[in-house]
């Protein structure tokens, strides 16, 4: 289904080597997402090649930007159909995946796809506001990545509690980084993040993308996050 050539290429371009059975899996990822996606609504991205750019290289970009140590413990949050945990799992299966959304149908298309993959993840169904308040799960990640969730002000209220001290959150942005940015400047100070450091860069069709990555410097308040309905309508900002 997919240029596996293209993909190897546009990988390297982000400094990483995908082997044989990485391509196979990305392939079989993107069989089975355009598959199910004729009788569930998984994506609206359906193209061969578009699922390859958009989704694989876009989510491989958080690898090249970032140093994730062997190991690393990561959560993504609103992965949706997978992304970007499942494209980092597969060029990194030495990852300690997590991967958390509120829709349940979603989380089934990912295990069972991981199942025939010969891969595993940790699967949490829940709201992020509510999962980060429990012990096991609260300040426990090296890493936590969430891609197109919610607006940064409200995204570092679901994010940051997941992250250890010393760990890094990275939001996946399109070319609002700035403006999202300045809008979430004493949120992220609130939850225990530090200066946030933007990189920019383009996929391989030429569309711009920002990563925002926050360090988590000190420990998130057991106050936050507040419930759902307060994050909704008043962010800390
Ligand atoms: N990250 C995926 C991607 O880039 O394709 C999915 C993006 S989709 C637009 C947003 C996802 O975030 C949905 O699956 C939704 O259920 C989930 N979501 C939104 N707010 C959430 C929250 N507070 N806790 C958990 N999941 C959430």
């Amino acid at each position: 289904m997919i240029n596996k050539g293209l993909l190897k290429e546009y990988a390297q371009g982000f400094g990483i080597q995908l082997d044989e059975t990485a391509l196979d899996r990305f392939d079989f990822y993107a069989k089975r997402l355009v598959e199910k996606n004729k009788t569930m609504n998984l994506t609206s991205i359906v193209e061969p090649q578009d699922i390859a750019v958009k989704y694989f290289a876009d989510s491989l970009s958080l690898i090249s930007k970032t140093s994730l140590p062997r190991g690393a413990k990561v959560i993504d949050i609103g992965t949706g159909a997978g992304f970007p945990g499942v494209p980092l799992l597969i060029a990194r299966p030495d990852l300690k995946m997590t991967l958390l959304d509120g829709t349940g149908k979603k989380l089934r298309f990912i295990e069972e796809t991981l199942h025939e993959m010969d891969m595993a993840a940790e699967i949490i169904h829940a709201r992020a506001e509510d999962s980060s308040k429990s012990p096991e799960h609260r300040e426990m990640f090296d890493f936590a990545a969430s891609r197109a969730v919610a607006e940064l002000s409200r995204l570092v209220e679901y994010c940051l509690p997941f992250v250890k001290v010393g760990g890094v959150f990275a939001a996946m942005k399109a070319i609002s980084a700035e403006r999202e940015q300045d809008g979430a400047t004493a949120a992220i100070k609130l939850l225990g993040g530090g200066v946030p450091d933007i990189k920019r860069f383009f996929l391989p069709d030429g569309s711009e993308r920002s990563l925002i990555f926050i360090k988590k410097i000190s420990q998130t308040p057991t106050k936050y996050p507040r419930p759902s309905a307060k994050i909704a309508k008043r962010p800390l900002g």
